[in-house]
């Protein structure tokens, strides 16, 4: 049946101003990164994006690797937008980043000029659109002159291939450089895209101050620690679990001492009327650098529930000051 999406869909998520820009972004909003792959059930996929969209949530974020395969989610994002988004296109905010490896060889990762503009150019091919919204730097490259990384990004957004130019992944001193090479480029950096929940604190030193500065907007990936800020481990290890179906968290982090934290932040959050997941997105919104929260949901239910936090009442100081001993930086991760 054909997609009409939903006419109240501007009702009920709130939307913030992105730094000093024109664009506002829904304070949640939705990514790709996994559970978009061909491993995935494609009805689901289509459930979840069209859910999201049906209540405003405006933005989706991709990147060139994200699968499995490398490269699956945008050519499935790019399925649903032909079959069922495409009438809704300027309603959209699409971005894409380019960084991390792609493809064989020399030119297929990092912050080179070769590597970011072809990458673009898949992105766009696998999607099916001219342009994105935002184009990124996914990761900061030491190895390249920040001026060619941040050049490539002018061109993107000087060849219409897209709208605005973000950086994530790079600590405050980058930012602060990327901001200033991009500003004489002609180009403002719209966006940055750091990693921020409960467990990883790294921009609450010095990162967001420099983006409330500098009037970059700021969107928090991860705020749900990949499902570990959640009840999702509190009974064992779902088989359907990140843990378990993907790579990127160790079953190791499933220890006593968090799972112990996350029953007291449980506990918090029901008390405040919230799940946790709800609790944990709200606390990552308190920050006013914090223009977005960028979630995953492996299904409708997990994004239902997620969308809720963006309206919901703030946290209290006593709240605050109760889940301080809790969001314990480096609970979960040893490589920060
Ligand atoms: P996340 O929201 O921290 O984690 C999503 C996972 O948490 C879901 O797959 C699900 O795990 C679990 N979950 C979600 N809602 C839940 C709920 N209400 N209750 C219980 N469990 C719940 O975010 P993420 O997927 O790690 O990252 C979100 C987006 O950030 C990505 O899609 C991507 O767009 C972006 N990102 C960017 C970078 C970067 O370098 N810029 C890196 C990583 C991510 P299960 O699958 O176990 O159900």
């Amino acid at each position: 049946m054909a997609y009409e999406a939903h006419p109240d869909r501007y009702d009920t998520i709130p939307y913030a101003r992105c730094g000093r820009s024109g664009i506002q972004l829904p304070r949640v909003s939705l990514g790709l990164w996994n559970n978009f792959g061909d491993d995935r059930d494609r009805g689901v996929q289509r459930d979840i994006v069209l859910r999201a969209f049906d209540q405003g949530v405006t933005h989706i974020d991709l990147a060139n690797n994200y699968g499995p395969p490398p490269g699956a989610a945008e050519r499935v994002f790019g399925e649903i937008l032909a079959s069922d988004l495409a009438p809704y296109r300027d309603e959209l905010i699409i971005s894409s980043k380019a960084g991390f490896d792609m493809w064989a060889g020399p030119y297929g990762e990092w912050g080179s000029r070769k590597y970011l503009l072809a990458s673009l150019d898949q992105s766009l091919s696998r999607m099916g659109i001219d342009y994105v919204d935002i184009f990124y730097s996914h990761r900061f490259d030491p190895d390249t002159p920040l001026e060619e990384t941040m050049g490539a990004l002018a061109t993107a957004v000087n060849s219409g291939r897209a709208l605005y130019a973000g950086i994530s992944n790079y600590d405050d001193e980058q930012t602060r450089r990327a901001h200033a090479i991009l500003n004489d480029m002609g180009v403002p950096l719209l966006i940055h895209q750091p990693r921020y929940n409960f467990f990883d604190r790294r921009p609450e030193s010095g990162l967001f101050d420099a983006l409330v500065e500098l009037g970059v907007g700021g969107i928090v990936y991860s705020p749900l620690a990949q499902g570990l800020a959640t009840t999702r481990y509190l009974d064992g290890i779902p088989s359907d679990s990140r843990v378990r179906t993907a790579n990127w968290i160790d079953e190791k982090r499933i220890t006593p001492e968090y799972l112990d934290h996350v029953r007291a932040l449980n506990a918090i959050a029901e008390g405040r009327g919230q799940t946790l997941a709800q609790m944990a997105l709200t606390w990552t919104l308190r920050h006013p650098a914090v223009t977005s929260t960028l979630i995953g949901a492996s299904s409708v239910a997990q994004l239902d529930d997620n969308l809720a936090a963006a309206s919901a009442a703030p946290l209290t100081a006593d709240e605050i000051a109760a889940i301080e001993p809790h969001a314990i930086h480096r609970l979960v991760d040893d490589w920060l």
